[in-house]
């Protein structure tokens, strides 16, 4: 196997505050990070992270399986963790809306992303009903990204 790998980061065993819901997309993974952590001061959440992120949740044709599947996962982590915030995260020029969902980046888009939002907000709060959700989207601007929305 070689020499191991060793993390700088310390391992801490404490709970987890929440989960994230956010997209796959590697560009925005270190501003993901870094909103949930620092913004939001969860220090330890967990994370679903799949193309689209929430995006499933509304009633996109064709991918209701995915979108189910998704739910199922949220709910579980709810339940397995007892966690009362759940965080679904949207961000702009996502490569899922506009290859596989039929929505170019741009302000259709965004609007599409914050429709879906407002429906997966009823969707997770039918199988989830204790805990909080917040809503956001990641927002390019210039070399920066930021985050916009906040609990509904
Ligand atoms: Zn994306």
């Amino acid at each position: 196997m070689g020499n191991a790998f060793v993390c700088e980061s310390v391992f801490e065993n404490q709970p987890s505050q929440g989960v994230a819901v956010y997209c796959s997309d590697g560009r925005f993974a270190d501003h993901f990070d870094e909103f949930v952590t620092q913004s939001l001061g969860l220090t330890c959440c967990d994370r679903i992270v799949i193309p689209g992120g929430p995006a499933y949740l509304a009633d996109h044709p064709g991918v209701e399986a995915d979108g189910a599947s998704l739910l199922e996962q949220i709910k579980f982590m709810v339940e397995a963790h007892n966690l009362n915030r759940v965080i679904l995260i949207m961000h702009e020029d996502c490569g899922c809306y506009s290859h596989k969902l039929g929505y170019p980046a741009g302000p259709e888009q965004q609007q599409r992303q914050a429709d879906d939002l407002a429906m997966a907000v009823h969707v997770v709060r039918d199988v989830c009903p204790n805990v909080s959700i917040e809503c956001y989207i990641a927002l390019i601007d210039g070399d920066q990204v930021q985050f916009q929305g906040g609990q509904v």
